[in-house]
């Protein structure tokens, strides 16, 4: 077989769909974000699509208390969790996110990805005959880890709680149950319906499972996330959440009960058969959670910017996908060959660098640019923004109309 013809027709595909990724490969400076320096664009750029919400990868106590921990400790954990990898940096971020979340206990993976992946393959392995139950939206780790368990699943509408109720209602009332969803769905910028789910979670007995993994950091008094916001967290049976996007280093975890915590970190591979985060990665973490714990002013100043972004975007009639409720943006092309061609352009005559999100990561059809406005944008660089994209549209003809019935299609 010739191996490599088979790896190019692949990618000649994608290429043939508009679909082929290109990295950006971006240099970030310490007390210049969002601005960044492109290796591939050979000069400076104003990032508008970078998950580090609030700046955090740049906050001077985040630094410090990475170089610190280095200088401390080393540069790696040495080991797995079980064979000498378990230092005392990451047992005290542990400590933490359980105080974060109001939860008995908390356990750190490497990524946000593991953290679901294992959580979930292993709570629904554990469970007797256990049934998930998954927003159709949710996150493809989500997905991997409900189909590494190889329970039977059940895919609701997105937020559609008659759906779901509909499936609740034909399993056993004394089956094991998981129902699985995220607080913000960070493609549609919409969020999930906390205190209903909740609710029929209740009445049908089973657990809830809650990725808020683009809320964590942002949302709620101390940065829980929505479900604090909502006064819902202490209702909702197991957290999930990343260090690597608005806390701004790397890193993901779950927080819940003493018992779900201690057979998660007893059975699941993610977890088990990986080296521990460094030090250095669990001390910056740290840092950044109690920083955010304590100041309300990152959170504010991001919601301000969100605010006045949309407002800018509203004037030139851009077609937001979603209502005014969170901090992504969303702005509907339709089109991945157009969201492309729209992205390049913005790089190439503004330096203003947003990804373009396609299929697979979102449906066929509903392409967009998707903005992510951070305390550390000014107004002039949002001015400079939504006048691009104003000649943008233009250039490339792009309808400004937008309805949501295209998602539910
Ligand atoms: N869950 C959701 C909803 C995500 O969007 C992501 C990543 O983008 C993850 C989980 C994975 O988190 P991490 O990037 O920490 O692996």
């Amino acid at each position: 077989m010739k191996y490599d013809a088979h790896f190019d027709k692949a990618i000649k595909s994608l290429k043939e769909e508009g679909r082929y990724r290109v990295f950006n490969d971006l240099q970030r400076r310490v007390g210049e974000f969002p601005m960044a320096y492109s290796h591939s664009a050979k000069r400076d750029i104003t990032v508008w699509c970078s998950n580090d919400y609030l700046g955090m990868g740049q906050h001077p106590k985040v630094l410090k208390a990475m170089k610190d921990a280095i200088d401390s400790a080393g540069a790696g954990a040495g080991g797995t969790r079980n064979i000498s990898g378990n230092h005392h940096y990451i047992t005290e971020l542990e400590a933490l996110i359980a105080k974060l979340h109001n939860k008995e206990s908390a356990l750190v993976f490497s990524s946000g990805y593991n953290a679901n992946e294992g959580a979930l393959s292993t709570l629904a392995k554990q469970l007797p005959n256990c049934v998930l139950l998954s927003d159709a939206c949710n996150h493809a780790s989500m997905i991997h880890g409900i189909r590494s368990s190889r329970m039977e699943k059940h895919v609701f509408r997105h937020n559609d709680l008659t759906h779901l109720e509909e499936i609740l209602q034909s399993i056993d009332l004394h089956r094991p149950k998981i129902i699985a969803f995220e607080s913000i769905y960070s493609m549609d910028g919409d969020t999930g319906l906390i205190a209903e789910f909740i609710e029929l979670a209740t009445k049908y007995n089973a657990l809830t499972y809650l990725d808020e993994v683009h809320a964590v950091g942002m949302y709620g008094k101390t940065g829980a996330g929505l479900a604090q916001e909502r006064g819902l967290m202490d209702k909702i049976d197991i957290i999930q959440g990343t260090l690597g996007k608005a806390y701004g280093v790397m890193g993901g975890y779950i927080a819940a009960s003493e018992a779900a915590i201690d057979v998660i970190r007893s059975f699941a591979p993610t977890f088990i058969f990986t080296t521990a985060i460094p030090p250095a990665q669990a001390a910056a973490a740290k840092a950044s959670i109690e920083h955010l714990m304590d100041s309300a002013e990152e959170r504010q100043a991001q919601q301000n910017a969100v605010a006045q972004l949309r407002k800018k975007m509203e004037q030139k009639n851009l077609p937001m996908m979603n209502d005014s409720s969170t901090h992504i943006i969303p702005i509907f092309v339709g089109d991945a060959e157009l969201c492309k061609q729209a992205s390049d352009r913005l790089m190439d005559e503004y330096s203003i660098y947003v990804q373009p999100i396609n299929y697979p990561t979102v449906p066929r059809g509903t392409e967009r640019l998707r903005f992510t406005p951070t305390p550390l944008h000014t107004e002039a660089m949002m001015q400079e923004l939504v006048s691009a994209l104003d000649e943008v549209f233009n250039h490339f003809n792009i309808s400004r109309n937008f309805s949501a019935e295209i998602l539910a299609a």
